[in-house]
């Protein structure tokens, strides 16, 4: 994965001076493959590391993290600021009601996205009232229905007019598909004004594929009803079309936000930045499935997060980060000394000496050695190409945080090495013991002649 890949190349060279322009390429080299990976249309991924090509080279080398690590920085602050910094609210009007447009391609997830918002809207005090003016679908208006039943929120739907979200049934399918959506959307308005709901939301209509004459529906709906919010909701699988969509939208209705659905798919949010970097405008939720409850604020650093797939490296900055700010360089690097200091690399690095002699036995006799008999049990040569695999399918980041390995973890490296998940656990159980031992003997005065240890 990305993160593999960049963590391998952070050799923990503190830079001093600028960022190199090689400093630069290689990382970027690395971002870009993340972008292509997570579906960000490509217009997008060359102007969005061009940009970081820019920032980053010739920056002022910060103390705290290497260079990798500070491209890797400006990344994530700059995809975050795509994604619209920090996340945006939904503006609700002065004088109720708050009226929401949703728009975008049919089978985009609107309909299901009203109910979500509107459940939410009336978990938080709102009186929501769903509108359906998609009359283009036969059963749209009956899906929306049993949307709003789902989320007890009431539809307000044609020619029935003032419907609970429960009252379905009654006039044909086919003859909704002739009424008009800019008078019912006209009509719901009303009917929330008289009936205090504060919050409308209003779903429309949309083409698998843009289209003219539905682009100029949703317009009109937007001028008849003028809302506040106009949602562009956009599949996060849609992947290289997402631009073409979303520009399509934003000329012929414009809106003010961006809805993410279908997220909890396999889809890495690349889409988010498509839409968010070519038109400017901010994505306010995620849909995440298809129950009414799946509904997510979007939080852009999150998300920014999950097209660089690299949680761990992010964290890793984060925390040398917070630790240099807060003035503790020098405790860190106690730390490091005092209590993770045998990693699992330094530990490779041994069994690749211990490899060399050949000689277990010239391990016993070194001083110390004797508390290390977990260990030791370890380096006997039949188990040693396991347990090689075992630490060469941890990555860098497990290396140096043992602790940190969880089951998931643990299930990925039996996995990648052939060995039993309680293979690993042994394998982590002893280390946590030799890592005492060492801890107490180096504390004692160090430990002569033993290759990767600190000392
Ligand atoms: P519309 O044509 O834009 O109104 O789209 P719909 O709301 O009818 O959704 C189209 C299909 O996508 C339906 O089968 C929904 O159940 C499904 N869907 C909508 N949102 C999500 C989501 O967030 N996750 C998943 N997995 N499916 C969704
Ligand atoms: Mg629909």
């Amino acid at each position: 994965s990305l993160s593999d890949r960049l963590t391998g190349t952070f050799k923990n060279l503190r830079g001093k001076g600028r960022l190199s322009e090689s400093d630069v390429n290689k990382t970027v080299r690395d971002i870009r493959m993340a972008l292509i990976d997570a579906d960000v249309a490509l217009p997008v991924v060359k102007e969005f590391t061009r940009a970081i090509r820019e920032r980053a080279t010739g920056a002022e080398v910060s103390q705290a993290l290497n260079p990798a690590q500070q491209v890797i920085k400006i990344v994530n602050e700059e995809l975050t600021e795509i994604l619209g910094g920090h996340t945006r609210e939904l503006t609700l009007a002065k004088r109720p009601p708050t009226v929401i447009m949703l728009a975008g391609l049919q089978g985009s997830g609107k309909t299901t996205f009203a109910g979500k918002l509107g459940a939410r809207l009336k978990d938080e005090g709102h009186t929501p009232l769903l509108v359906a003016a998609d009359l283009q679908r036969p059963n749209a208006v009956t899906q929306l229905e049993v949307v709003g039943e789902r989320a007890g929120v009431r539809v307000f739907a044609p020619e029935r007019g003032n419907i609970g979200g429960h009252d379905v049934g009654g006039s044909a399918e086919g003859t909704r598909s002739h009424g008009d959506p800019v008078a019912v959307a006209r009509a719901g308005l009303a009917e929330a004004q008289a009936r205090q709901h504060d919050v409308l939301i209003v779903d429309t209509a949309g083409r698998l594929a843009v289209d003219a004459e539905l682009m100029q529906q949703a317009a009109d709906i937007r001028s008849a009803i003028s809302p506040d919010e106009v949602l562009f909701v956009i599949d996060a699988m849609i992947g290289q079309a997402a631009i073409e969509t979303a520009q399509a939208f934003q000329e012929g209705v414009d809106f003010t936000g961006v809805v993410l659905s279908k997220l909890d798919g396999d889809a890495r949010g690349g889409a988010a930045l498509s839409v968010a970097g070519t038109t400017g405008r901010p994505i306010m939720f995620a849909s995440t499935g298809e129950g009414v409850r799946d509904i997510e604020v979007f939080h852009p650093d999150r998300m920014a997060g999950r097209i660089l797939d690299m949680g761990d490296v992010l964290t890793l900055i984060e925390q040398a980060e917070r630790a240099f700010e807060r003035g503790q360089a020098e405790e860190m690097q106690r730390k490091l000394l005092a209590e993770e200091d045998f990693t699992f690399d330094d530990f490779l690095s041994q069994m690749a000496a211990v490899k060399k002699m050949g000689l277990k036995s010239m391990l016993k006799m070194m001083p110390g050695m004797g508390q290390m008999s977990g260990a030791l049990d370890m380096l006997d040569e039949r188990e040693f190409d396991r347990v090689e695999a075992m630490v060469r399918s941890m990555t860098p980041f497990e290396r140096s945080h043992p602790k940190q390995i969880n089951g998931s973890r643990r299930a990925r490296i039996a996995k990648g090495s052939g060995v039993q998940v309680s293979e690993v656990n042994q394998l982590l159980e002893r280390f946590e013991q030799a890592q005492k031992a060492i801890k107490q003997f180096t504390r004692g005065g160090g430990m002569p002649g033993m290759p990767g240890m600190p000392g």
